[in-house]
């Protein structure tokens, strides 16, 4: 049958409520019954707090390395915490392109939108889950292929035309683990290993699909052995945002779930610290006695 043939039902929708009431309410108000079996919603945020990044060496010059001009490498977010009286407020610097950010197509594509031109209802969307974790365990170069698309409009009979694509790898569990995350425990682009989407997948998307935009547990969208960043430079070419160093992506059901994509508002910017929130149903199971079925 091959990989995700058949999907179990909490497989679909993720976990489950950890606490339930034991006794089920016997009345249930018109919305209810329509959905009997799912209570509105899960929230859940996908953003790391901090970044890995830290650290890196500017003549190095490794992805995502924190450079501005002068190749001065910056700290990931300085807060400076300004005491007056009561009064708490801060000053932070930081680099837009470290921890869960956005990508804006301006990013790879000369003249493309920044950050602050990219219409907001692209931010509002569809999460498709395309699952290629266990590809990945096995490759830590796995690419998700135009096949891994078209199976997962097949088995969820939704399209990927306004969705926002999140990638599913596994590799949001390296997270705390510098080496694992990046392939390589040294600051060298050129030994970045880590899943991501295929070049070609990248060019079927924007020839036979309408996405908003695509996400990655991982550090970028292309694959960390890559030296050309096709998948960038195709989708970013295209006005589609991305969205790298996304957390949580294994708890969200593969359909089903709505995001909501904050990037800072930053004008002008290629990039922007992102808080990305993932909403969908909780399913309940149907108590033992119940007459709603
Ligand atoms: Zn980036």
């Amino acid at each position: 049958m091959g990989r995700g043939g058949l999907i179990a039902r909490p497989l679909l929708w993720g976990r489950r409520t950890p606490a339930r009431n034991p006794t089920p309410p016997k009345i249930r108000h018109a919305w209810g019954l329509l959905h009997a079996h799912t209570q509105w919603p899960n929230i859940l945020p996908l953003v790391w707090s901090g970044s890995l990044e830290r650290g890196c060496q500017p003549r190095r010059r490794p992805r995502h390395l924190t450079v501005v001009q002068n190749y001065e490498v910056r700290p990931n977010i300085a807060l400076v915490l300004l005491e007056n009286g009561t009064i708490q407020s801060e000053e932070y610097s930081s680099a837009t392109h470290v921890g869960t950010h956005m990508d804006a197509p301006a990013h790879f594509a000369r003249g493309g939108l920044t950050i602050d031109q990219i219409p907001v209802h692209r931010f509002i969307a569809a999460a498709a889950i395309i699952d290629i974790t266990a590809r990945a365990q096995l490759d830590r170069d796995a690419e998700a292929t135009v096949e891994d698309l078209l199976h997962w409009e097949s088995i969820t009979g939704q399209t990927l035309d306004e969705t926002v694509i999140l990638l599913k790898t596994g590799w949001g569990k390296k997270w705390n683990n510098r080496t694992d995350f990046f392939g390589t425990p040294e600051n060298d682009a050129t030994k970045l290993h880590f899943p991501g989407l295929a070049p070609d997948a990248a060019t079927w998307l924007v020839e036979n699909r309408n996405i908003y935009g695509i996400g990655t547990e991982a550090l970028s969208i292309d694959k960390g052995a890559t030296r050309t960043y096709p998948v960038h430079q195709t989708l970013l070419g295209h006005g589609i945002y991305g969205l790298e160093n996304v957390a949580n992506v294994d708890k969200i059901p593969i359909y089903g779930a709505k995001l909501y994509v904050m990037p800072m508002k930053i004008g002008r910017a290629s990039g922007a610290p992102t808080r990305i929130i993932a909403t969908y149903p909780i399913i309940l199971d149907p108590p033992a006695s119940s007459n709603l079925v």
